[in-house]
């Protein structure tokens, strides 16, 4: 396993708090490297298997050996041991390889992962269109569930529909019906969208996309192919999320060297039952899943499915014949793009951004725009509109301007405040701020109105704006209406 350069930034970390860690004796140890996989393998075990998690508690040694895990079960029991978690639960662990386990591979799959690009957005309009798709997510979802979002730039269907069909996707992906092969005409179509996506977002931006949707990427024979064209425009590979690792083996195992020859971090595999997860471990070594995240869908796995999709759907039917049968999950979408998502089938494009899943967005994320393109030029053409239309970096003169409909508004003597079950915003202490949410909150005045108004009663237009534009950034505007754009 060579360590990847996420990783290595966090052994940088790790030193700088003084964890007497060298680096450079680190990358060449490799017993602890070894230990660390080995957790990993673990960990992926312990979380999967409930039978494994039963046996560790009374005879830790004994399962390990049954599993096969090189693992010392004494050392992981800040892991499993939910007595010796509970007695003291600042207590720290003695192992460096559990520690540096913890700060690696966990604190990357819960940690706050949109800002580590945030510099590298060159295009103005869609960085703070994005940051206000996060900061309304921020109202609406789960604290732990928002922190994992990546709002990624964009996302590429190269098939239309998944051959896997999981009773529980929650982006309702249908039957697999047509693949966009690596033909002549596709590859260069295919080279003329990334170029366009390149121009218009830059590589850095783009380059944080990925090639699924409502797909599984192995439908596609020609995959690498198109991961190898994204590479060598975008300079980075992209991630893979695959339900079907086992379909063919080898084919698994070259893509993950492939994509870690090309510094891919990350690979995803969805594990749909249990023994789906012990032919995986058959097949593959602890070091070939070093970087791989099991995203565990098995029953017997410590995991939660999403409302969204047809997950929410089932539920739906549940609730309608015993209301008291289910709960709600804190997971209320499993969408990760703020941005364009692509389907090279049929040449379309959706500007999307992740919402908890509702009547209307069932699949967890609103769809602000779509249209369809016949070449590059008009791909560009379509973008650029979308854009314009959907990113003004302030509100416009003629935009309508409410409140989300998901917020409750409530006047307060000194201003007013929005919130949902999440988050609460007080706007207070200004004299007008009463009357400037009171307006807002009709919702049927434009900018220009808004401004004329408070401007009768001594407001200068630069204070309301000035108001409207912190509201607006905050994500805070019904932006699911349509915005007219004109110049100011
Ligand atoms: S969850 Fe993934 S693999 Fe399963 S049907 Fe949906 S897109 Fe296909």
């Amino acid at each position: 396993m060579s360590l990847p350069t996420k990783e290595i930034s966090k052994y940088d970390e790790l030193k700088e708090q003084d964890l007497s860690h060298n680096l450079a004796s680190l990358l060449e140890d490799k017993a602890l490297e070894n230990n660390i996989i080995n957790i990993k393998r673990f960990y992926d075990r312990y979380n999967a298997d409930r039978k494994f998690r039963e046996q560790l508690s009374v005879d830790p040694y004994g399962a390990c050996k049954r599993y096969n895990l090189q693992v010392d079960p004494e050392e992981l029991r800040p892991i499993w041991d939910e007595q010796y978690i509970q007695q003291d639960s600042e207590q720290t662990s003695n192992s460096r390889a559990l520690e540096i386990f913890n700060n690696v591979y966990l604190e990357d799959q819960v940690e706050g992962k949109f800002d580590d690009y945030l510099f590298l957005i060159k295009n103005h309009n869609y960085k703070a269109w994005r940051e206000r798709q996060i900061a309304r997510n921020l109202g609406q979802l789960n604290k732990s569930i928002h922190d994992s979002i990546v709002h990624a730039p964009i996302s590429f269907e190269l098939s239309k529909g998944c051959s896997v069909g999981c009773w529980f996707c929650g982006v309702s992906a249908p039957s697999l019906s047509d693949i966009f092969t690596y033909n002549d005409r596709n590859a260069q179509l295919w080279r003329e969208v990334l170029q366009v996506i390149e121009e218009i977002l830059g590589a850095e931006t783009a380059g944080r996309g990925f090639c699924y949707w409502a797909t599984d990427p192995l439908d596609n024979p020609d995959y690498e192919k198109f991961c190898n064209v994204f590479h060598e425009i975008f300079g980075t590979f992209p991630q893979t999320t695959t339900a079907q690792a086992l379909k063919d083996v080898e084919r698994t195992r070259a893509l993950l060297k492939l994509s870690q020859e090309k510094n891919c971090e990350l690979n995803r595999f969805s594990i749909l039952s249990l023994s789906i997860f012990n032919k995986l471990h058959e097949n593959f070594t602890a070091e070939e899943l070093a970087q791989v995240n099991l995203i565990l869908q098995n029953p017997e796995a410590i995991a939660i499915k999403a409302d969204s999709g047809r997950s929410l759907d089932r539920k739906q039917k549940k609730v309608e014949k015993n209301p008291d049968s289910v709960e709600d999950s804190p997971q209320t979408t499993i969408a990760c793009v703020s941005g364009f998502l692509f389907s090279m089938v049929d040449r379309s494009v959706k500007l999307i951004s992740p919402c908890p899943a509702n009547e209307r967005w069932k699949d967890g994320y609103i769809i602000y725009d779509e249209g369809t393109f016949s070449d590059a030029n008009d791909l560009k053409s379509l973008l650029e509109r979308m854009i314009e239309k959907y990113m003004p970096t302030s509100v416009r003169y003629n935009d309508i301007i409410r409140f989300r409909h998901d917020l409750k508004y409530e006047s307060l003597s000194n201003g007013f405040q929005v919130s949902t079950r999440y988050l609460t915003s007080k706007f207070r202490n200004q004299p007008y701020l009463k009357e400037l949410g009171e307006i807002i909150n009709q919702g049927d005045k434009t900018t220009r109105e808004i401004v004329l108004l408070l401007n009768k009663f001594g407001v200068p237009e630069a204070n309301t704006l000035y108001y409207l534009n912190m509201l607006f950034n905050k994500g805070l505007f019904d932006e699911e209406a349509q915005f007219t754009p004109i110049s100011l």
